[in-house]
């Protein structure tokens, strides 16, 4: 009998019967959770009152993008462009049909599909914010998704209100294939035109974005500001690694590494973040 199993060097104790087990669960369910960054327990209260950032390592968890617009906007803002989904146009199945996954994720986070739009205040400036969300398939980009991105910047640049956009993205949704991979196009040709109208747009990466997102609309902002630690790339390292066969440097694809070598503008602490926005959109209309 094994009384205790190895996992990442540490040492865990392992229940011996399957009801230990389930009552140790339940004790500590939801209360506890280990911090990737300092491996160290943290208080679920504690880090959900401190923006979701850990209060001993500075790590930055992921933020629902409700919570994420109630961080960004003044209360009283306004949810809109709602109620679009996707209509599964491929009919797709993997080891489940697609449909199933979205009906599993629109329970599971009350949302639409991956994607929350506000019009509102932010300190003394109107705005747009599109805010995506990691919890539903990954915060991948279908077509649900795209257009809703693409109406945040269409109302940005018919309101002459600045957009911000909050991107949390695995990529392209590959269930609805190339209809995914058709959203960069259009985001990108709505962000030319509202370049052209001299409207400003900021896009906020935060952990991860990746693939088709980090392709279109997440490097055209006129600032592109990341929060610390957030993996950004096109491909993830472990496809680099095995293309072009060699070690990848430590910190590779993180956001201050990515500052480092040019590809952002700025790494801002989550609790910096609004007071950075409001400086940064006086700075613009000025
Ligand atoms: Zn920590």
């Amino acid at each position: 009998m094994s009384w205790f199993k190895r996992e990442n060097g540490e040492y865990e104790s392992v229940a011996t019967s399957p009801e230990e087990a389930a009552e140790r669960r339940v004790r500590t369910e939801g209360l506890w959770v280990k911090c990737p960054g300092c491996r160290q327990p943290i208080y679920k209260p504690d880090l959900e009152s401190n923006l979701n950032v850990c209060p001993k390592c500075q790590h930055h968890f992921k933020l629902p993008a409700r919570r994420r617009m109630d961080m960004l906007l003044e209360p009283g803002y306004e949810l809109v462009d709602q109620g679009l989904r996707s209509t599964d146009p491929l009919n797709f199945h993997d080891i489940k049909p697609y449909k199933q996954r979205l009906r599993k994720a629109q329970e599971e986070t009350g949302l639409d599909d991956a994607i929350l739009n506000a019009v509102g205040q932010m300190g003394p400036h109107a705005v747009v914010v599109s805010a995506m969300e990691y919890a539903f398939i990954g915060g991948s980009m279908g077509a649900v998704v795209g257009e809703t991105i693409a109406r945040a910047v269409d109302r940005a640049r018919l309101e002459r209100k600045p957009l911000i956009i909050v991107a949390a993205s695995g990529g392209a949704r590959m269930m609805e294939g190339v209809v995914s991979l058709m959203q960069m196009a259009k985001i990108s040709t709505a962000l030319a035109q509202l370049d052209d109208a001299r409207v400003p747009y900021i896009c906020v990466l935060t952990d991860p974005t990746t693939g088709g997102v980090t392709a279109s609309f997440a490097m055209l902002g006129d600032l592109n500001i990341a929060e610390p630690g957030a993996l950004i790339g096109f491909a993830g390292p472990r496809v680099i690694e095995q293309t072009i066969r060699q070690k990848l440097p430590e910190g590779f694809q993180r956001s201050e590494f990515l500052l480092e070598k040019g590809f952002l503008d700025a790494v801002v602490h989550r609790r910096d973040l609004k007071n950075y926005l409001i400086r940064a959109l006086e700075f613009m209309r000025a």
